[in-house]
């Protein structure tokens, strides 16, 4: 078999993406390979494909034993043969899947590294006496020291090279510095391997960084946009996540806490709970997440700045890797920055403090940054993009910038006269005319003393961090920043120019998820759930909610069209196929959805409400088509027809196409079997269900009355 067929008959997948079909290539030769690629480009069939056509078992070492059991229970519901062995089993259910890998019964094996060169040696043993095709170490970065996440089991992977001399090792992860990819080759003693460097770019997030002047409330209006929406909110202590997730359940969210100080079992619980989607939000330090492996999460909320980019982009890449739009907002304060380098300092050893320090600066950059953020992002892992994404809030937001001279010139004025030796909490006292304790009483004498009580002081904090972020006044000093004027300030105080600020950015709205029918997605997502429920399988492991958009947007009602649909191969056609198409069937029916839209003819446009896109009666009767039909089977073609009944000859070829469909005619009698499967075959090209590109590929060669008929899938007759 071919790679491609095994991504289509088992995952239900059109084309491999990105260096996929390279990676495979490479590894089915025999060659050592590195594959650096985000989370959600899909690393996996990277191993699983290979796994397939190999003639042994393929070795996969993973340090997430929480992902094992889900990864595993994935393979097999799409028809992999797959196990795991980890310290959660019994020593039955272990001997149990070390035969059945010594007998050839599995494909892929799932191992943690501390596992390999456990005291007793079973492992190795085991190993040994089976023929093992290929070894996949996934997050493979775990190796170095540099990176964040160093596991030091990972450095005896290197020693499987003295017990398998003769496999194939394909490294794998989401995130190396250069640093890291030096180790990664040396440390698993990786043979001239070759390397797939993938693009980080994760388009469909959509990233913004917004002042955090009051963080609870700000969330609130965030979450209230997106109450049907999975998402998780990361905090940075323990008690935010709680008193969060407390106040979230106040206002009615199914949201779930998160840390490492829980008991276990309730960790396990809320995980499980978020999984299954039971609870739609998980409030989390960043504790969570490693272990997770959940499609459909549509936005990932920092209620503080993280540490470091690396964290910023793994975390934020939890969103969205079922490739639908999704969101990552950041919640910043320039207080967090404070924060997070007096825990660093923290630390014994200097060199190690200067390399995080040097990291966190560039946070704290990527979140003033008046550029494009994405641009800043895939620049911090060294990749260049030509322009600027239009995915981020600052290219959202060119141009809605408000005047705000006065306000500016109220802060710059009070900064200036507190000789600039404040921190902006103080000047927005004096600006505020506070009595507060700390405020001196020769300060309040100054003309600037009070003449901004009128606004808020969240207001001032936007103002101040606008300013900053613009380049009107800079912070001076580590610990307790004061701040100046710049030149810029300077200058455009003295020539009295206006100052545009965008102090509030449209961030918080939600947006537009794709082009599906909403009610019919939200029902499939029910009958996903319920299914999930019985089964006890995570949802996404029955489908991911790209599927089910897919269905929601091609209204698939028979086997034939399921198996088109994006993630559906042949196991899950089978195992649930008849469940969704009940449902897709009953809603096309009750909404009186045109038959022929369902068949290839075009998408469902998801704007106008399903009741109002009435062009044909419920019970589908065909009416005067019959009278076409009958005049069909007396022997005369298209034109003599339209000229007995005199009709528009549309109208006659649409009498036609619904006989078609209805299975009454063949498609055959107006195209032959060759030109029919020649259109097909370009449609399955083009990827699509609209008949003008077909029109436009084939020119005058075939009419749009050829290309609609070619592309009908029948269907029996609804009385
Ligand atoms: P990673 O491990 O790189 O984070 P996964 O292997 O979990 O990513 O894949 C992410 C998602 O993309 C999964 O749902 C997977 O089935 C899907 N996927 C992988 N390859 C393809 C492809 N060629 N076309 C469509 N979807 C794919
Ligand atoms: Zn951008």
């Amino acid at each position: 078999m071919e790679p491609l067929t095994i991504l289509k008959d088992f995952y239900g997948y059109n084309s491999f993406r990105g260096h996929q079909a390279s990676i495979i290539d490479n590894v089915l030769q025999g060659k050592d390979t590195i594959a650096l690629m985000p989370t959600g480009a899909g690393k996996s069939v990277c191993y699983q494909i290979p796994a397939m056509l190999l003639p042994g078992v393929t070795l996969v070492i993973s340090p997430l034993i929480a992902l094992m059991k889900d990864q595993v229970d994935g393979l097999n519901q799409i028809g992999i043969s797959a196990a795991f062995l980890n310290s959660t089993q019994s020593h039955y259910e272990q001997r149990d899947i070390a035969e059945s890998v010594l007998k050839g019964e599995i494909k892929l094996l799932y191992l943690a590294p501390e596992r390999l060169f456990s005291e007793n040696g079973q492992t190795l043993d085991l190993l040994k006496n089976s023929r093992v095709s290929l070894v996949a170490i996934d997050e493979a970065h775990c190796v170095s020291q540099w990176g964040h996440d160093f596991r030091p089991e990972y450095l005896n992977i290197g020693k499987l090279r003295d017990i398998l001399p003769n496999v194939t090792f394909l490294a794998l992860t989401a995130t190396a510095d250069l640093q890291t990819r030096q180790d990664i080759a040396t440390k698993l003693r990786l043979n001239q391997p070759q390397w797939f460097i993938s693009s980080f770019d994760r388009p469909n997030i959509t990233y913004k960084v917004v002042q955090r002047s009051d963080g609870p409330q700000q969330l609130l209006e965030f979450l209230g946009h997106r109450v049907d929406q999975t998402g998780i909110v990361y905090c940075l202590s323990r008690m935010n996540v709680e008193e969060t997730a407390a106040a979230l359940q106040r206002k009615g969210f199914k949201a779930l806490p998160y840390h490492a100080g829980l008991e276990r079992s309730t960790r396990q619980r809320h995980q499980e709970a978020f999984i299954k989607d039971e609870a739609n939000i998980m409030v989390a330090t960043i504790a969570f997440g490693m272990g997770i492996d959940k499609s459909n999460v549509r936005y990932v909320v920092h209620m503080n700045m993280p540490q470091n980019v690396e964290s910023y982009y793994q975390e934020t890449g939890r969103a969205g890797r079922d490739g639908l739009p999704s969101e990552a907002l950041l919640l910043f304060s320039y207080g967090d920055k404070m924060t997070l380098s007096r825990m660093i300092e923290k630390a014994e050893n200097p060199d190690y403090v200067e390399n995080m320090k040097q990291k966190l600066a560039k946070m704290v950059q990527f979140c003033q940054i008046q550029q494009c953020r994405r641009r800043f992002l895939l620049g911090y892992f060294d990749e260049k993009i030509p322009g600027d994404c239009g995915n981020c809030d600052t290219c959202l937001d060119k141009g809605e910038k408000v005047d705000m001279t006065i306000y500016a010139q109220m802060m710059l004025s009070a900064i200036a006269r507190l000789q600039e030796r404040y921190g902006l909490g103080y000047v927005i006292l004096i600006l505020r005319g506070s009595n507060a304790a700390k405020v001196s009483e020769h300060h309040k004498t100054l003309s600037v003393y009070g003449i901004g009580k009128e606004q808020p002081e969240s207001f001032w904090k936007k103002l101040g961090n606008q300013l900053l972020v613009e380049g009107y006044i800079e912070a001076q000093g580590q610990d307790y920043p004061t701040y100046a004027l710049t030149n810029l300030a300077w200058k455009k105080l003295k020539q009295k120019e206006k100052i545009l600020l965008s102090l509030d950015k449209p961030d918080l709205r939600a947006k537009e998820t794709g082009e599906y029918d909403s009610e019919l997605f939200n029902k499939l997502k029910n009958l996903r759930f319920s299914l999930s429920r019985k089964l006890n399988l995570p949802p996404y492991l029955i489908f991911s909610d790209a599927t089910l958009a897919d269905m929601a947007n091609k209204y698939p009602i028979n086997a034939p069209n399921l198996l088109d649909i994006h993630g559906v191969g042949q196991a899950k056609a089978d195992s649930y196929g008849n469940d969704f198409l009940k449902v897709i069937q009953q809603h096309v029916e009750e909404n009186e959805i045109p038959i022929e839209k369902t068949n290839g003819s075009g998408k469902y446009p998801y704007d106008q409400k399903p009741g109002s896109f009435n062009t044909r009666p419920k019970s589908r009767s065909l009416g005067t088509a019959t009278e076409t039909l009958r005049l069909l089977k007396q022997g005369l073609n298209v034109e003599q027809i339209t000229e007995k009944r005199n009709l528009a000859r549309s109208t006659v070829e649409s009498h036609l196409a619904r006989l078609v469909e209805a299975n009454l005619v063949a498609n055959t009698s107006f195209l032959n079997q060759s030109e029919i499967d020649e259109i097909k075959e370009i449609q399955e090209q083009l990827a699509t269900n609209l008949l003008k590109p077909l029109k436009e590929h084939f020119g005058e060669k075939y009419s749009y009355f050829q290309l609609r008929i070619a592309t009908i899938v029948s269907n029996v007759q609804v009385e």
